[in-house]
């Protein structure tokens, strides 16, 4: 989707430091890490967020949940990580496409919110 950022790093035309890649989707390292690891895994297609995902569309999201534990061995997570997507304006969603943000790498807050 033009103007949108996430879109743009999927067309190299922002470059990002990449995790992982395939045909679907893409994992990259957040600009502004909030853990010692932090990636961000995306469809390649837009989607603007949890709240767009449908029975058409879903499939992907089963893809990028079974592609999140090699991901997360890439990015050398060994004592587990959290998964988190912000969806909408409450949740402080500042990019409108769907992203999975992978955190680690240190004990992170018990608290979620
Ligand atoms: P949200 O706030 O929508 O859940 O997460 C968006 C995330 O994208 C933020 O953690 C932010 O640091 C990250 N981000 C924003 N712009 C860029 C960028 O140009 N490159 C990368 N790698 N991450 C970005
Ligand atoms: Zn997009």
């Amino acid at each position: 989707m033009k103007n949108c950022l996430f879109c743009k790093i999927v067309a190299g035309t922002i470059p990002s430091s990449k995790v992982y890649e395939d045909d679907k989707i893409l994992a990259f390292k957040d600009i502004n890490p909030q853990a010692p690891v932090h990636v961000l895994v995306i469809p390649k297609t837009h989607i603007a967020s949890v709240d767009e995902i449908s029975e058409e569309n879903s499939g992907i999201i089963a893809y990028i949940f079974e592609n999140i534990p090699q991901i997360a061995k890439i990015a050398g997570l060994k004592n587990g990580y959290r998964v988190i997507s912000n969806c909408g304006p409450d949740a402080c969603q500042t990019v409108p496409h769907l992203h999975f943000h992978i955190v680690g790498g240190a004990p992170l807050a018990d608290k979620m919110a």
